[in-house]
């Protein structure tokens, strides 16, 4: 019993099911390919860091989504998504992919204005990417249907127009990497999410304006803002 009504469930649709996939926690890698990073002016040595979205941030498949607020800078970034369906803490690479239950193609939304303005006055990325809304998913892919994809076109276009056109092999920390540093600052659970970062390319969007996602063999995730 609860003394108001429990929240929902956030959950994503998995290709080809009804059944559904809950999702618990979402995390983000923030800096991933080498063209990217070097357009956003910064070192492409550096190990991964991450930052968070709150699970209800979660734009479950194609959908029509208000423009967010308080931004006049709002970026797309095409991303690989990673959904872990078994837990685990200090998780080795070599063990790391046993982790994975499926994966999907997904936007990273991002006030630019407001991360440039974090970034200036070292305050933390919160309200430049965790708001409402912020988290697009396409459907999952069960990697007992698609393996684990390490290479296959990742893009994003914009009204048509294409705008990032990258590899998933230009990751400089490859999927297993990723859940390994992670699983080392936190002990991973079924549910999490894990959104991988995004390839050179990425730019503003208006209202109005329809953005599709797609990886190779993981389908599209189409959004548009109202
Ligand atoms: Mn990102």
């Amino acid at each position: 019993m609860y003394v108001i009504p429990a929240p929902a469930q956030p959950a994503l649709p998995v290709a080809g099911e009804t059944a559904q996939f809950p999702v618990r926690r979402i995390f983000c890698v923030g800096r991933n390919y080498a063209e990217h990073i070097r357009e956003m002016g910064n070192d492409t040595r550096e190990p991964p860091f991450f930052f968070t979205k709150p699970a209800d941030a979660l734009v479950a498949g194609d959908a029509r989504i208000p423009f967010p607020p308080a931004t006049s800078d709002l970026h797309h970034e095409a991303e690989l998504v990673v959904a872990i369906g078994r837990g685990g803490q200090d998780i080795a690479p070599g063990d790391a992919l046993d982790h994975v239950w499926g994966y999907a193609a997904g936007n990273d939304l991002t006030r630019r204005d407001l991360q440039a303005q974090a970034k200036s006055m070292r305050r933390p990325w919160d309200m430049a990417k965790a708001f409402d809304n912020s988290a697009i998913c396409g459907p999952l892919h069960p990697v007992s249907r698609v393996g684990h994809p390490a290479t296959g076109r990742i893009t994003a276009r914009v009204n048509g127009e294409l705008r990032q056109d990258g590899d998933l092999s230009e990751m400089i920390w490859p999927v297993a990497d990723v859940i390994a540093h992670l699983s080392g600052l936190v002990a991973l659970a079924p549910g999490d999410l894990i959104y991988t970062g995004t390839p050179a390319g990425v730019g503003a969007l208006s209202r109005g304006d329809r953005c599709t996602v797609e990886i190779e063999g993981l389908g599209a995730v189409t959004t548009e803002f109202a």
